[in-house]
């Protein structure tokens, strides 16, 4: 129960919805929970509406405390979904270059995926199977609730790993780890 002040508002009373209990009873699970409140924390404001990424930010962690996908993929996921909401969607489609839609790499400089020939010309690009380029573009696309429903084979989720910590960084100009 809020009350709007002049200037502030107070909060009187309240009531707990969903607890998150799991996320309690694992340490690996709370750890990763406060890195993701660190960052939401980092990215939003009062009174802006941030609905959006509030049902990210719950949907992450049911996923964290119900059920048993991995910790560091689950993550990854949610930086890359974050991102696209603050407006920072990588250009998943194509080849952000030339428009060719056999894509082997995706790109920092250009927070998009590339064909094998622009990415020759590209130092910071990381190398990236189709099922890895598929995913990124589910994650961009993907309405929340269905954010989560997809499995891929762990080196793809280890691309996805590496493309979100580093795009992660360098768009938030911070180092989270
Ligand atoms: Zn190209």
């Amino acid at each position: 129960m809020l009350f709007k002040g002049s200037s502030t508002y107070t909060l009187n009373s309240c009531e707990t919805i969903e607890l998150f209990y799991n996320i309690r009873t694992d340490l690996d699970k709370l750890e990763a929970v406060a890195n993701i409140t660190k960052m939401i924390q980092d990215v939003t404001d009062e009174n802006q509406n941030t609905y959006k990424i509030m049902q990210l930010y719950l949907n992450t962690l049911y996923v964290i405390a119900n059920t048993e996908k991995k910790i560091a993929f689950t993550e990854a996921i949610f930086k890359l979904k974050l991102l696209t909401l603050l407006g920072f969607a990588p250009r998943v489609e194509k080849c952000c270059i030339c428009g060719e839609k056999e894509i082997t790499h995706f790109s920092l400089k250009d927070s998009g995926v590339k064909c094998t020939s622009c990415s020759l010309q590209d130092t910071g690009t990381i190398a990236i199977s189709t099922s890895t380029w598929q995913s990124l573009r589910y994650i961009v696309l993907a309405p929340a609730k269905k954010l989560y429903s997809f499995e891929i084979a762990e080196e793809n989720q280890k691309q996805l790993e590496l493309i979100a910590k580093l795009y992660t960084n360098d768009k938030l100009e911070k180092n989270y780890n």
